[in-house]
């Protein structure tokens, strides 16, 4: 049966350099045609950990071999990385369809995604942004207003705010977009963060959890599924230990208690355990899916992969 879904790309579909982004997106864009083929309504979003990580660090260098270029904000570089991410998928996707002579236009379009600037996450920011630096350095970007902090012994990062998102400005337009059949890759990097200033939308210093993001596009769009691939076939209970247990299928009540009971990794596993909860408990006959990139058609077909539902 004809669906509509929201695949929520993880960092192995995308790679870290320019290279393994050039080779992984190949593969992932024959993932996503799989779907398309098979009928289903397919909207795209990605991580973009790695790729703002590199426009950010490039950016900083700029300002400081060249004065005259200011720092450029965290929202144009999200931006700048949705428009590279956007690129490789849609040059790939674009490729693939008409390999298998199927006719549709694919765009990206560049996210806002409304934040609260209310929301506590500004207060305790906690998202590493950009290379490690040296304590010199961490000082110099300190001295620029950035906050930063030891990371493990592993030397110093930038850390910006994550809240949570709101809604999507652009949900229309990508609305018409899929009414008229074209493939549309929305939310890049969890969107651009914005604030409502009456009639203004105004970037912030902030990244937004691309898990969440899908989420909340997922159920603007009346999606039927969300899709979040990643590096694991399966979720884990006790992951790492002797006592590892796979999920195959799992309710939303049973997920939240294995939430509560500490079994996912913050800031890994367990945003994409909360989206995925949010997401099937919104309406009934949704589910959330969780699996590795290959692994997507299986994951529809029940055969792998963990279902939320
Ligand atoms: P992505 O880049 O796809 O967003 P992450 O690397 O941030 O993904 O998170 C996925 C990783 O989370 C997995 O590769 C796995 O190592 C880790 N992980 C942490 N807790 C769990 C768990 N309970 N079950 C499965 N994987 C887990
Ligand atoms: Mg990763």
């Amino acid at each position: 049966m004809k669906k509509k879904i929201v695949i929520a790309l993880g960092g192995n579909a995308l790679g870290n350099t320019l290279e393994e982004q050039m080779s992984a997106v190949k593969a992932t864009a024959k993932a996503i045609v799989d779907l398309i083929e098979d009928g289903n309504e397919v909207v795209i979003s990605h991580g973009n950990g790695p790729q703002v990580g590199m426009i950010n660090v490039a950016m900083s260098e700029l300002h400081n071999l060249h004065s005259k270029y200011s720092l450029c904000p965290m929202s144009v570089c999200v931006a700048m990385s949705q428009g590279y991410v956007g690129y490789d998928l849609q040059n790939q996707i674009k490729e693939e369809l008409l390999n298998r002579n199927i006719n549709k236009g694919v765009a990206t379009i560049i996210t806002q995604v409304e934040v609260n600037p209310k929301d506590s996450a500004f207060e305790n920011p906690t998202k590493p942004i950009g290379s490690f630096m040296t304590k010199e350095e961490s000082e110099v970007a300190i001295k620029n207003g950035d906050k930063v902090v030891e990371d493990s012994g592993r030397g110093y990062r930038r850390i910006v705010a994550s809240p949570k998102p709101i809604s999507i400005v652009e949900i229309e337009t990508i609305k018409s977009l899929i009414s008229a059949g074209q493939v549309v890759i929305a939310c890049g990097g969890g969107g651009i963060p914005v604030i409502k200033e009456g009639n203004k939308l105004r970037g912030v210093e902030a990244v937004i959890d691309k898990d969440f993001a899908s989420c909340t596009l997922a159920k603007e769009l009346g999606a039927d599924c969300l899709i979040i691939l990643t590096a694991v076939e399966k979720v884990a209970i006790n992951f790492g230990t002797e006592n590892e247990k796979w999920l195959n299928e799992v309710t939303t009540f049973d997920m939240k208690k294995y939430v509560e009971e500490g079994h996912f990794a913050p800031g890994s596993m367990r945003p994409k355990v909360e989206a995925a909860i949010d997401f099937a408990s919104s309406k009934e006959d949704r589910y959330a899916l969780i699996t590795l990139l290959e692994k997507a058609k299986d994951g529809i077909s029940r055969k792998t992969g963990t279902r939320i539902k």
